[in-house]
């Protein structure tokens, strides 16, 4: 049966996509020596064929898997649906990418009314044999047979309250078989199909609920989510039974290797005594912890530390490991690598690098950019003052603020209506998926820190609170209490994961400082990236931030604020209504003094590196009152008092903005157009600039200035702006005594510029890519409208793949930078080529940068580390394709 089953022992555990994560997890251990319960694998290459084949179990499938039971059969010296002799299997899906949580697993398969007596017997236990008949029930109708699982739950939960206790485990013999019977009866109430007393059919069932499982909404809604391919398919893993629910000696647990929260290098996990698979994860009773085992079976716990080390060691990462324990022996049931938040994955790839288990670019590749994002999430303020209302167990960190949901379907309904929510359950379930995922955080009662809700946080690296038992959900009111608060739907909580506090009302969040993992991270990245990384960055602040965070330099400092704030609108708008020169050169002379202030806190704060300042961009009305405001301050004016002279002025103004009113602004007289115009406002920034760079000259620093242009599309605007640019720096530079080392260059934001970049050239010292404008005026998109307006519906209809402002277009826009590059290198071969566009920091617009060529990068401060590290991967990814295609 060539690539359709495989025995544990027989198959290539490296096959990942054909045997399934689980698969090929339980081949190696079993390849290993390690306790592995024997079974087999039937791979995707089945599950494939199961829906070609109109959803039918292949016929020579189905005899192979027979004649393997046999094998197991002769194997473990016992029969499949005996009656005396029971075998038992467990059924669990795999795919070849880890979804937990996804696939449906099934235990204690074999078990009817015949075999079930024949399991006490054999085991001399009772109890154990109707506890196992009742969770095979309760799976197989809620899996296989689609029952509503709350059904039985419900049912367990009465009969509890019925006998006053607490505890699954304390269920008596007798109360296991009604519960049996009960069961069963749902069963036949609920489902078109009867519970089927033949093991065979049984096994049969379970196969195909598996292959249908990886079609479920749940699973379509995962892969949705995490982009894997519908075509992968899942595997089905068939082993024989071992048991965690055969008394107190028993156990069944869930480990990491290091901890998935933190990263810290310590045993981490969970167990429960005389239990079964699903109690652990489903968070139904709280589990132990994995330290409590060691007291409790010594010997057990001991062989799986050992085990947990040679599994870590041979395959270099941390592990998320399954085992059961039945009368003290352990059986391993499962390993792969486990999901982490995305600090502790931060802090396991650089310990990992300490202790010799991976390399340095082994550990930058395994991060992704979406976890560097997240790690600099916020957290509260420490500085604020806050209302705990409730602690619970702190499973994924960080902080995180929104109105409470009490369910997923109306969390994603809230979302989309714009709120931030956080999903706040007894329990999450893998039906919750989407409402996670629509969440900023996740809240809940119950459950350990393995339990669903914990685990796909992590995965997705948002704050999570379990356990937090204090907290009273009635869900049918939708309110939770803690004491005597009431939090309804609606409310506004923040949650911080990291140490598990809820807290009423919306604190304040302060951005995160860098932990020295993280640096040593972003260390090992600088060491592979060829892009630099530059920060736009308009005060001295900024660049004080975005040098700390890496900034190699200030691609893009905007001057308009220099224009704005209440000491200088009324300069700016002196210079607007100026009558003539002398009027407007007063202006001028004002402004110049406050913008050198300026330039001199930007230039000093970035000493020795480059600070690339861009000329004033926004059309002048942007610095008058609106015509609306103005016209409604007159009319009022004249109610207070006809005669006030403040009439006159304010109507002088508003006839400048009705004439500087345009329908276009975008497209209209803006960038070096106003500059070219007027150049006495570019005259004096450039002046502010050279003084403010011969000042810090004087004082012992080393300013290297780069004056850039905005908006040009045409060669004789570069020529007259260069030419502006060289004069008063030359003057200014005569006048001070000093000789600075700078640049003059040019953005590129008009399509026709870059088609005319070789021209451009000629001039330029550097190109800046504009991709903000330069993806406007490409699509013909108004950036200030058609995120609000149209662009959600193009990516809901599949019309966009994704947001041109966020992505950068590389098929559009991307071939206008292509042609520049070109262009402009043709005519200078070493000219400076960046990006200072919001597309900087977008980790695949960087990798596009890296391949095209360009020397820089520029985004804002606190995207400067994904900058680097997404400069790094795309470095490293292109050498291995060099690599590979080398071979
Ligand atoms: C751009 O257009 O990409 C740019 C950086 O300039 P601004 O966003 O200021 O127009
Ligand atoms: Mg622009």
């Amino acid at each position: 049966m060539d690539n359709k089953i495989y025995r544990f022992e027989d198959g290539n555990a490296k096959q990942k996509h054909l045997l399934g994560g689980k698969g090929a997890g339980l081949t190696a251990m079993t390849q290993m020596g390690l306790p592995v319960p024997p079974g087999f694998t039937i791979t995707t290459r089945v599950c494939r064929e199961y829906y070609e084949k109109g959803r039918e179990l292949p016929f020579d499938v189905w005899n192979a898997v027979l004649s393997e039971i046999k094998v197991l059969e002769e194997k473990l010296n016992k029969v499949f649906g005996s009656k005396d002799n029971p075998l038992l299997l467990s059924v669990r899906s795999g795919a070849p990418l880890s979804m937990p949580g996804m696939m449906d697993t099934i235990l204690n398969l074999g078990l009817n009314d015949d075999t079930v007596e024949g399991l006490a017997k054999l085991t001399n236990n009772d109890r154990f044999a109707w506890d196992s008949y009742r969770r095979f029930l309760q799976s197989f109708g809620k899996v296989v047979l689609d029952v509503p699982g709350d059904l039985f739950e419900e049912t367990i939960a009465h009969k509890k309250v019925l006998l006053a206790i607490k505890d699954d485990s304390s269920f008596t013999n007798s109360d296991l078989k009604e519960l049996v019977n009960e069961f069963k009866n749902i069963i036949n109430k609920n489902s078109n199909i009867p519970f089927p007393e033949d093991s065979y059919l049984q096994l049969q069932y379970c196969i195909k609920a598996v292959f249908e499982s990886w079609n479920g909404q749940r699973a379509i809604e995962y892969r949705r989510i995490y982009n894997i391919p519908e075509t992968l398919g899942t595997a089905v893993n068939i082993m024989a039974m071992v048991f965690g629910n055969m008394g107190m000696d028993s156990a069944t647990g869930v480990a990491f290797t290091r901890d998935p929260s933190t990263g810290e290098k310590k045993f981490f996990g969970e167990f429960l005594a005389n239990a079964q698979g699903e109690d652990v994860v489903a968070g139904i009773r709280t589990p132990h912890n994995i330290e409590l085992l060691a007291l409790d079976m010594p010997e057990a716990y001991s062989e799986l530390l050992k085990i947990a080390q040679i599994l870590e060691n041979t395959n270099r990462d941390m592990q998320d490991i399954e085992f059961t324990i039945e009368k003290g022996k352990l059986f391993m049931l499962q390993t792969r690598v486990g999901k982490r938040t995305p600090m502790a994955a931060i802090k396991i790839a650089v310990d990992m690098v300490n202790e010799k288990i991976i390399t340095k670019d082994e550990a930058v590749l395994r991060i992704t950019c979406e976890e560097i994002e997240k790690v600099l999430h916020p957290s509260i303020d420490p500085r604020s003052k806050v209302q705990v209302i409730a602690k619970g167990l702190p499973a994924s960190p960080g902080a995180a603020v929104g109105k409470v949901v009490f369910d997923a379907d109306k969390a994603v309904e809230m979302v989309k209506e714009g709120y931030k929510i956080i999903l706040v359950r007894p329990e999450t379930t893998p039906d919750d998926v989407h409402g996670i995922y629509a969440s900023q955080g996740v809240l809940t009662s119950r459950g350990g820190m393995t339990s669903h809700a914990a685990v796909v946080t992590r995965g997705m690296g948002k704050p999570c609170i379990v356990g937090c038992e204090e907290m009273k959900i009635d869900l049918y009111n939708r309110v939770f209490t803690t004491g005597d608060i009431s939090v309804h739907e609606g409310d506004i909580i923040t949650i911080e994961g990291g140490e598990g506090k809820v807290i009423l009302g919306e604190a304040p969040l302060v951005m995160p400082e860098l932990g020295e993992d993280f640096k040593k991270l972003l260390q090992y990245a600088d060491e592979f990236r060829r892009l630099r990384v530059y920060a736009n960055a308009d005060t001295p602040d900024d660049a004080v931030k975005a040098r700390e965070f890496g900034a190699q330099g200030i691609g893009l400092a905007r001057t308009e604020h220099m224009f704005l704030g209440p000491d200088r609108v009324p300069i700016v708008q002196e210079m607007i209504m100026a009558h003539n020169n002398e009027e407007r050169n007063k202006a001028l002379l004002k402004l110049l003094k406050v913008q050198r202030e300026d330039f001199i806190g930007i230039l000093k704060a970035m000493d020795s590196l480059p600070v690339t300042i861009r000329l004033l961009d926004p059309p002048l009305h942007e610095f008058l009152p609106a015509v609306e405001d103005l016209a409604e301050e007159i009319r009022q004016l004249k109610i207070q008092n006809p005669e006030s002279e403040e009439i006159i002025i304010k109507k002088n103004i508003l006839k400048k903005a009705i004439d500087l009113k345009e329908f276009n602004p975008m497209l209209g007289w803006r960038g070096c157009r106003l500059g070219i115009v007027l150049p006495e406002i570019y005259e004096m920034q450039v002046r502010a600039i050279f003084e403010a760079a011969a000042y810090l000259v004087e004082e012992g620093y080393n300013p290297i200035v780069e004056v850039m242009h905005p908006l040009v599309g045409i060669e004789k605007e570069m020529n007259f702006l260069t030419e502006l640019t060289h004069k008063i720096a030359r003057e200014t530079m005569e006048i001070e005594g000093v000789t600075l080392n700078y640049k003059v260059g040019t953005m590129i934001e008009i399509p026709r510029a870059a088609l005319i970049a070789d021209k451009l050239a000629e001039k330029a010292e550097f190109f800046s890519f504009g991709t903000n404008d330069l993806t406007q005026m490409t699509f013909g998109f108004s950036r200030d409208d058609a995120e609000r307006k149209f662009i959600p519906y193009y990516l809901e209809h599949n019309i966009l793949e994704n947001n041109p402002f966020e992505v950068l277009d590389f098929e559009g826009v991307g071939k206008l930078m292509e042609i520049t590059v070109k262009l402009g290198k043709n005519v200078r071969p070493n000219m400076k080529i960046g990006i200072c566009g919001e597309h900087g920091g977008n980790p695949k617009s960087v990798e596009f940068c890296h391949r095209i060529g360009l020397d820089y990068v520029s985004c804002s401060p606190f995207r400067i580390p994904i900058a680097r590290f997404a400069a790094a991967q795309a470095f490293l990814k292109e050498k291995a394709q060099e690599v590979s295609s080398s071979v």
